[in-house]
């Protein structure tokens, strides 16, 4: 097995599979699972994780509606939205793109979603299921990089896993998910001191920073599996003098690969596997809603 875990290939793989169970599902009378995407404003970066997530849709025999608001709607048209594709059955999942701009509440917008429909995992509600170790809808990073480390790792049971940030997006669900999967797991951040000697007792290290390079190959135990989370555009200068933009992760790649038993490379890790998480729970939440209406 290659030690490089290849998120597009895998997440293709994902991809397939989801078409085939919603083919399953509509099939036996379910619901046809549709997400609804919210856009607020501009955001070039924004803007693109958005198209690759209904293309994703379309490849995995989802539906997807599209709502682009300028970035000067207000919270309480934003609301509305929000309440209409709750209140909308024909709308199994609701995904509001972050960050929403500075005016806007963005805890609010979270929390006026219906649990039900909150495929990205963020509402206080799926949050406290997944810290109780009981089943709803889990962010989707940190469920693809538990997918990616199963695949190579298989039971996770008894490893020590070190998670580098603690965001309520990817830190934390990871913590819990290594957790649940009965892993130690040590959580580190900005005010940790001696990050790399805590890395270097890990047989897991998920780095969730945002800092091109920072985990470095003497942080990284001989074998250890790492995932990197972080997108990072940097510039780059060319051996002819043009300068060009790259995404890197977190983890200095070409130095840390020849230690690692593991890696994920950026881009073409944790970003497609996300995506693909993003779908499964999108017929997750189809599923659970087809059972209510049965
Ligand atoms: P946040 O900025 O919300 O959190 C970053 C975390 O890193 C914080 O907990 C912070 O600590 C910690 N941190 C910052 N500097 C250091 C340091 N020098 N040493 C140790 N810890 C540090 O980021 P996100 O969690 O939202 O995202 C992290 C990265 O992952 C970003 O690059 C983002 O673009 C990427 N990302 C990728 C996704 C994908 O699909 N691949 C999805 C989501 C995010 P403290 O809390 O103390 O400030």
């Amino acid at each position: 097995m290659s030690k490089i875990i290849d998120g597009k290939k895998l997440s293709k793989e994902i991809l397939q599979q989801v078409a085939v169970e919603v083919t399953e599902l509509t099939e036996r009378g379910g619901i046809a699972p549709c997400l609804a995407v919210v856009l607020v404003g501009e955001d070039p970066a924004s803007q693109l994780y958005v198209r690759n997530k209904i293309r994703c849709c379309n490849e995995a025999g989802i539906r997807s509606v599209e709502h682009r608001l300028s970035s000067d709607v207000s919270q309480p048209e934003l609301n509305a939205l929000v309440d209409e594709l709750n209140n909308d059955a024909t709308v199994q999942g609701i995904l509001v793109q972050l960050p929403l701009p500075g005016h806007l509440d963005e805890s609010a917008i979270i929390e006026a979603i219906n649990p039900s429909k909150d495929v990205d995992g963020f509402h206080l509600l799926n949050v406290g299921l997944l810290s109780t170790g009981q089943p709803g809808l889990v962010p989707c990073t940190p469920t693809g990089c538990m997918i990616m480390l199963e695949k190579v790792l298989g039971d996770l049971s008894g490893k020590h896993a070190v998670v580098i940030g603690r965001s309520n997006i990817v830190g934390k669900p990871m913590a819990a998910l290594l957790l649940q999967a009965s892993c130690t797991v040590t959580i580190v951040h900005s005010r940790t001191r001696d990050i790399a000697a805590l890395c270097r007792q890990a047989d897991i290290v998920v780095a969730a920073v945002g800092q091109p390079g920072l985990v470095k190959a003497d942080w990284i135990k001989p074998g250890a599996a790492v995932i990197d989370v972080g997108i990072n555009a940097i510039e780059v200068t060319e051996a002819d003098g043009s300068v060009v933009r790259k995404l890197v992760g977190d983890v200095d790649f070409a130095a840390v690969e020849p230690v690692a038993g593991y890696i994920t490379p950026v881009p073409g890790g944790v970003g497609p596997m996300t995506i693909a998480c993003l779908m499964k729970n999108t017929l997750s939440a189809a599923r659970a809603q087809s059972t209510t209406v049965q």
